[in-house]
């Protein structure tokens, strides 16, 4: 999912909040949905669909306020339904509050059994909600909003990054190891006087297009409070060790975003360039499954010295094939999605990069197209080692028994998608390439290593 939040009184933090979710639309295209806060009321718009389909000028003009929270969402935990749009409001004796989520908590069943003894009247199935009756409870039990807040997360184990619009001010917070990114930005100021402005946003990009500057991350297992006399910054988990998922980097995050001071575009080069040396083959052209696989296959040209092309063309009006939530949908999507260029194609020796094979349907269905545009011989490069373990956090990578590399050598893999030849990049490959400290990172789907336990019901749920 994609989250945002805006505090900039005197702005029309609503269209703000529109442009922000629009360069998140990557990271959720199921529903979105804006709240703004103006004097106590609270505005609210969600539906299912694109940013661009659920917004019009008329809606956003009556989502009036000095504050917004927004959110683009792919469902991990409640079904893909309007009812689990976010931002999740809930009323609390202070006032509402609206909340946007990315991640997926492990503890939701414990947390709503708790929270329904306490009688709380669940709209949905969401782990979102639950954090927001959580914080609702506290609120009600005396507490101000930080210390609420704070009590709130305590309960919750798993991934969260969320953005939280109060009546009196913004709330962000990353889980101790901050497996989902968070990042604050600033609105240029009109007058040294006024009160800096704040935006919170799941990426850089979401910063870039409302021209706010980056300020930095939200710190695993801390709490910014953004009101009218600033940010406040506080820290709610005693014990925090970094665990940024390395799916972000590889896939999920787009690559104009920036991480540890570099976009992602520079560290998708540098695994195309790695994979490279550690699969080298000869060819006559290599070509990307766009657009994921792009810049890791012009960094495998530049290590290999054979020739970038383009060989597969995008329809840019289909969204990501993964994302959508039914096997049907995805067939259908990838059909619509890419077509060959024969006369790039024909005759050619052929490497394809990708940055990731799931389910493994893609790669066939490519595979299949490049050997009928004429390609000789087909060879796979992936960008990321091969997905062995469904993710828990946030990530809907599917139950293990749908992943291909889960029960299958990497030789039969390679039989079944029908490549002549098929390499993945190393664990370590990908990890160094970071040039960050290597435990920094969870790379659990590759490894089946989870840094926060999952309980057992929920590990019998999508593990073999
Ligand atoms: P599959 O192997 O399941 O057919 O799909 C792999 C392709 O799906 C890759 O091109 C990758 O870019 C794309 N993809 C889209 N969304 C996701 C996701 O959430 N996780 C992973 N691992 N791959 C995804
Ligand atoms: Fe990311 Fe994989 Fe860890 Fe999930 S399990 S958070 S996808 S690295
Ligand atoms: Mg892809």
């Amino acid at each position: 999912c994609g989250v945002f939040g805006v505090y900039a009184p005197g702005e029309q933090v609503a269209n703000l909040a529109y442009f922000g979710l629009y360069a998140l639309q990557h990271r959720g295209q199921e529903s979105a949905g804006i709240a703004t806060f103006e004097d106590g009321t609270v505005h609210l718009h969600k539906e299912m669909g694109l940013v661009s389909q659920v917004f019009n000028e008329t809606i956003l003009s009556e989502l009036t306020g000095n504050l917004a929270i927004g959110h683009t969402r792919y469902s991990t935990t409640g079904s893909s339904r309007a009812v689990n749009a976010q931002p999740a409001v809930v009323p609390t004796r202070l006032g509402k509050i609206a909340l946007a989520h990315n991640g997926n908590l492990v503890n939701t069943q414990t947390l709503r059994e708790e929270l329904l003894e306490q009688n709380h009247n669940f709209l949905t199935t969401t782990d979102s909600e639950a954090i927001a009756w959580a914080i609702a409870e506290a609120v009600n039990a005396g507490s101000p909003w930080v210390e609420a807040a704070t009590h709130a997360f305590k309960r919750c184990q798993g991934a969260f990054s969320l953005v939280i619009g109060t009546p009196d001010g913004m709330i962000g917070t990353r889980d101790p190891n901050g497996i989902r990114p968070l990042v604050i930005g600033t609105l240029p100021q009109e007058s040294p006087d006024d009160a800096p402005r704040y935006v919170l946003a799941s990426e850089t990009c979401g910063l870039d297009i409302i021209g706010a500057d980056y300020l930095r991350e939200v710190a695993p297992g801390e709490l910014v409070w953004i009101t009218d006399a600033g940010l406040a910054s506080s820290r709610w988990a005693e014990q925090s060790q970094r665990k940024l998922c390395i799916f972000e980097m590889i896939y999920f995050a787009r690559p104009d975003s920036v991480v540890h001071d570099e976009s992602l575009y520079s560290y998708r080069l540098r695994i195309g360039r790695q994979l490279a040396i550690e699969s080298a083959i000869d060819a006559d052209i290599v070509i990307a499954v766009p657009d994921s696989g792009v810049p890791a296959a012009i960094g495998f040209s530049q290590a290999s010295g054979i020739p970038y092309a383009e060989g597969l063309i995008k329809n840019r009006y289909v969204g990501r094939t993964f994302i959508q939530p039914t096997q049907i949908m995805r067939d259908a999507g990838i059909k619509m999605k890419l077509n060959p260029l024969k006369d790039v194609l024909a005759g050619k020796r052929v490497v394809i990069v990708d940055d990731s094979i799931v389910r493994g349907t893609t790669s066939r269905k490519i595979v299949k197209a490049l050997r009928d545009a004429g390609a000789i011989e087909v060879h796979m490069r992936i960008s990321s080692p091969p997905v062995t373990h469904p993710c828990f956090y946030g990530i809907d990578t599917d139950s293990q028994d749908h992943l291909i590399a889960a029960t299958k050598p990497v030789a039969e893999i390679a039989q079944q998608i029908g490549v002549d030849s098929l390499q993945y990049l190393s664990l370590e490959g990908m990890l160094t390439a970071t040039r960050e400290d290597t435990n920094e990172f969870c790379s659990a789907c590759f490894t089946g290593d989870y840094p926060i336990a999952v309980p057992a019901p929920l590990k019998r749920s999508k593990l073999m």
